[in-house]
């Protein structure tokens, strides 16, 4: 998917935008067991955001999931440890995978992943959702 030249493919599906609007309501924080991928920028990042040393960020709030790292969820019920009250509480400095939610490849594949991944997000296709341009999902989009 390559829009640097600001050429709306014809053939794409979703080339006329696609209806989606955060309601900030959670769900994606939490849910089954899963992993909140974070890069090691992101763990200094949110190291200095809490005044730890790097590597007490890693022991406190992350963990390996084979050779990557994952943020740690509460597994009473899978809550991200940072879910406070249904919200984010470090909304600024959530890693890549939660700022690009919900235009992941397999989210965009058919019309029918779209509508299966608005099961779990209720801004998809939300009736007060604005249709977000093709550019935008491009350039979001992992
Ligand atoms: S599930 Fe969808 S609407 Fe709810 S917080 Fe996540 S992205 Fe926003
Ligand atoms: S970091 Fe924030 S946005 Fe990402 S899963 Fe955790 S609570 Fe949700």
């Amino acid at each position: 998917m390559d829009n640097k030249l600001g050429v709306i493919p014809d053939d794409v599906w979703y080339s006329k935008g696609l209806k989606f609007k955060c309601t900030e309501c959670g769900g994606c924080c939490t849910g089954g067991p899963g992993a909140v991928w974070i890069s090691e920028e992101e763990c200094a990042a949110l190291a200095a955001h809490f005044n730890l040393s790097y590597a007490d960020f890693l022991r406190l709030y992350t963990r390996m999931i084979g050779d990557k790292r994952s943020l740690i969820e509460d597994p009473r019920n899978y809550d991200c440890v940072f879910l406070k009250n249904k919200k984010c509480s470090v909304y600024s400095l959530r890693p890549k995978q939660c700022r690009t939610f919900p235009w992941w490849a397999h989210n965009l594949r058919s019309p029918q992943d779209w509508i299966e991944a608005g099961q779990l997000c209720e801004g998809i296709n939300h009736p007060d959702a604005p249709v977000v341009p093709f550019e935008v999902i491009s350039n979001s989009s992992i």
